[in-house]
């Protein structure tokens, strides 16, 4: 886990559920022994350059780093994995696995791409975003500062092909509108594959993070449901129980909800966005405004179908049925040696 981001600062979101997710994490036995920031102010901008605030009790999101730095999350796992006397191989990509183990490979299409740079800065810590289709359409602009370093990013769930422009706009805004001071800018991108899969197995591998589609669709929020699912996954493979219905109990409505919420989102445009900053900035508490957004009812529920059929992600699944399989990514269903 981590190798894409190098040092790219993201966010572990803490609103789909009341309880904090750094509880979560550690009843879950996962660390959370990484440097974090906890976020309960930030500001959203709409395409007129109108700033709303977002001001919170408790922490919408905890900004941390990805990737091989001595204090991100990813270092902070593997520290944790090797004390618990795991053996980690670097550069060493796996085609098949026989026997037991988990599956989570990362994504394996690009339904949404987030890209931009990582710089030094003089900024104080804070986050802020701009939901603009004509700087990320149907997703958002996001600058993210923490303890000196910085990320700024498109997050585009459409026009690939213009992403340049783009990530050009995003920064002229950024400048404009919150003074972006970027030293030593480095280039940075990834990609986000959404879906959800009957299920989430391969052969006989249970299927963990975005390999299996889990992330956010709404917005690509993924690491903590990549953390859960593959606890999930470790679970089941220990104690014989169904990985299947254990993630769809765990999470599988808020990623249906997260479907309906994305169909919604791609009708809005910007005055759309507008209109539900003005709604959001009038509740009293963001991150239970997101909780609601989040949370599976009738009517979300009702739409889900014809979300699903108006959703689909870019990713063709080739994936066979051999319960005998053991393609770490399966193409046998096309044909093509595995
Ligand atoms: C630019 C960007 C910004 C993001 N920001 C956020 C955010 O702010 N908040 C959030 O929650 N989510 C965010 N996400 C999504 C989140 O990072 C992912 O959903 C999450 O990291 C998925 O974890 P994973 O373990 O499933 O996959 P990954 O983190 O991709 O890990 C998969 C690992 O498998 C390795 N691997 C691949 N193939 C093989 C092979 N054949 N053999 C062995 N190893 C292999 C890879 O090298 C990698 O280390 C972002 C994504 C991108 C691209």
């Amino acid at each position: 886990m981590g190798y894409r981001f190098q040092r790219d600062l993201q966010g572990l979101e803490n609103w789909t559920t009341e309880r904090d997710v750094l509880d979560t994490l550690q009843d879950l036995a996962i660390t959370t022994d990484f440097e974090k920031i906890p976020c309960r102010q930030g500001t959203v901008f709409d395409a007129w350059g109108q700033a709303y605030a977002v001001r919170s009790r408790e922490p919408v999101f905890y900004m941390v780093e990805r990737g091989p730095g001595p204090a991100s999350l990813d270092s902070a796992l593997l520290t944790q994995a090797r004390a618990l006397g795991v053996e980690v191989r670097f550069n060493s990509r796996l085609e098949r696995l026989a026997g037991p183990g988990i599956f989570a490979i990362g994504p394996k299409a690009a339904d949404a791409i987030a890209v931009g740079y990582h710089f030094d800065t003089t900024m104080p810590d804070g986050f802020w975003t701009i939901c603009d289709n004509n700087l990320a359409p149907q997703g958002y602009a996001y600058l993210l500062t923490m303890h000196g370093r910085g990320t700024v990013k498109s997050c585009m769930f459409s026009g690939f092909k213009q992403e340049k422009l783009y990530v050009t706009r995003t920064i002229e805004a950024f400048r404009r509108l919150v003074g972006l001071e970027m030293i030593n800018p480095r280039p940075h991108g990834g990609v986000g594959n959404f879906r959800i899969p009957t299920v989430a197995q391969s052969g006989a591998h249970p299927v963990a993070g975005e390999q299996a589609g889990f992330q956010d669709t709404l917005w690509g929020f993924g690491i903590r449901i990549a953390i859960i699912s593959g606890v999930l996954a470790a679970r089941s493979l220990l104690d014989g129980g169904d990985y299947n219905a254990r993630w769809r109990r765990q999470f599988g409505s808020m990623l249906d909800t997260s479907v309906v919420n994305r169909a919604f989102y791609n009708l809005l445009g910007n005055r759309g966005y507008r209109w539900c900053l003005r709604y959001q900035e009038r509740r009293s508490d963001p991150r239970a405004f997101l909780r609601r957004c989040y949370h599976s009812s009738r009517i979300k529920r009702f739409f889900v179908p014809l979300a699903r059929r108006r959703y689909q992600s870019r990713r063709k699944d080739s994936s066979c049925d051999h319960v005998d399989c053991t393609c770490v990514w399966c193409r046998c269903g096309t044909g093509e040696p595995g």
